[in-house]
């Protein structure tokens, strides 16, 4: 049962006491690519083919670089650092040919050496990975919301979604549903939304006067941590480990 390989993660995640079921899927894929980077995967040829070419953004080099795993690292980035210098050598002359008008300025076309130079840049083998992990999770939310009732049900009594999230659903979802499917997906999680922001405003809102001397003496009511929550709710984060 293939299907089930997405289905569950993704019940379990809109059943779980989290602050945002997508940031739960996320977070775990993200825990799962790493340990995975550590743990034997880099003695993978083909595995190690691709972080040759691509390498790592600087979130994941920062998490493996604290794994107690500095050899694994190393085995990593040393091929990495061999592929990059080789393609430095071959084709370094060719990036001063975009100066004599074979790439001239405005031209789309790019030496080589620069779309590989960019590419390593812009990519991260573990990013990549997560990220198509994670579109089939969601298409797996749509899939749910359109067959399955009890996961409806989940939904409406969830917490709701951190921003990035709560967008994204009501983005994707409009390609991903029928009419009547993504209408009722925004009468389910937008009112929620809104509900659950404006009273995190009314509380980062209370903060502000809360500082003002005139409310010196006045309780704190919700108001003490509402800064981190609201600064969860929008960058998708769980300031609560700081
Ligand atoms: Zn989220
Ligand atoms: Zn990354």
């Amino acid at each position: 049962m293939k299907e089930k390989l997405y289905t569950i993660p993704v019940t379990e995640a809109f059943q779980s006491d989290c602050s945002c079921p997508l940031c739960a899927i996320r977070d775990k894929l993200d825990k799962d690519g790493v340990d995975y980077m550590m743990g034997p995967s880099y003695m993978e040829g083909d595995i190690r083919m691709e972080t040759n070419k691509v390498g790592f953004c600087r979130e994941h080099y920062d998490k493996m670089y604290h794994m107690q795993n500095r050899l694994g690292l190393a085995l990593m980035i040393d091929t990495h650092l061999q592929e990059i210098v080789k393609h430095l050598e071959k084709d370094k002359d060719t990036l001063k040919e975009g100066k004599k008008g074979l790439f001239s300025r405005g031209s789309k076309e790019k030496p080589e050496l620069l779309s590989f130079l960019n590419n390593i840049s812009e990519n991260c083998y573990i990013c990549n990975k997560i990220n198509a992990s994670f579109e089939r999770y969601l298409d797996t939310v749509f899939f749910l919301w359109r067959k399955e009732p009890s996961f409806r049900e989940l939904v409406k009594n969830s917490k709701g979604f951190c921003f990035e999230h709560f967008a994204l659903l009501l983005d994707k979802g409009k390609d991903a549903l029928s009419k009547e499917n993504y209408d009722s997906l925004v009468d389910t999680i937008v009112p929620k939304q809104i509900e659950i922001m404006r009273e995190l405003e009314k509380d980062v809102n209370w903060f502000v006067e809360k500082n003002k001397y005139e409310h010196r003496n006045d309780p704190w009511n919700n108001a003490r941590d509402s800064v981190e929550r609201a600064v969860g709710l929008l960058a998708g984060l769980d300031m609560k480990d700081e």
